[in-house]
C-alpha cells in the first residue's frame, strides 16, 4: 500500500482526470492542467457536487481549493506528521491554559489565575458556594 504521494506531474494528469470525472461526471470537469506546483483541476462549479475533491483526498492525493470551480491537487501529506504537529501545537495550549487559569469544581468553568471566585457560578477555588452562603 502506498502510504505517501508525491507531487503529480503531467504523467499523473490522466488518472487524475479518471478520478474526477469518475466522481463527478465527465462535462462536470473542464479541464485538468500539469503545472510547477500541482494540477489544476477546472470543474463547472454551477454544482456543488461537481467539486472532485472528495474522489482525490479518497485516493491520497491533497486537494486546495484555489476558488469555486478550480482545485489545485498537489501530493499527499504525512497524516502523521501532521497529527505530531497538530498534537504540539495543542499540548503547548493546553499548558498555556492550565498555567493561566483554575478550574471550577462546579460549573467546569476556566477562570483566571488571578481571581479566586468562579465568574459563572460564584463558587471560590476550593469549591465554596459564595452565593448561597452570603444569603
Ligand atoms: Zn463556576
Amino acid at each position: 500500500m502506498q502510504l505517501t504521494r508525491t507531487m503529480p506531474t503531467k504523467a499523473d494528469v490522466p488518472e487524475i482526470r479518471t478520478i474526477a470525472e469518475t466522481y463527478s461526471g465527465d462535462i462536470a470537469i473542464i479541464s485538468v492542467t500539469a503545472t510547477s506546483g500541482g494540477v489544476l483541476v477546472r470543474y463547472d462549479r454551477r454544482l456543488y457536487s461537481n467539486n472532485p475533491a472528495p474522489a482525490l483526498d479518497a485516493v491520497g492525493y491533497t486537494t486546495t481549493s484555489i476558488r469555486e470551480g478550480l482545485l489545485l491537487v498537489t501530493g499527499a501529506v504525512d497524516q502523521l506528521a501532521l497529527l505530531d504537529a497538530q498534537i504540539a501545537a495543542l499540548t503547548e495550549r493546553r499548558a498555556a491554559l492550565a498555567a493561566a487559569t483554575w478550574r471550577c469544581t462546579a460549573c467546569a468553568t476556566y477562570t483566571p489565575t488571578a481571581r479566586e471566585i468562579c465568574d459563572t457560578c460564584g463558587y471560590t477555588r476550593e469549591g465554596h458556594d459564595t452565593v448561597g452562603s452570603a444569603a
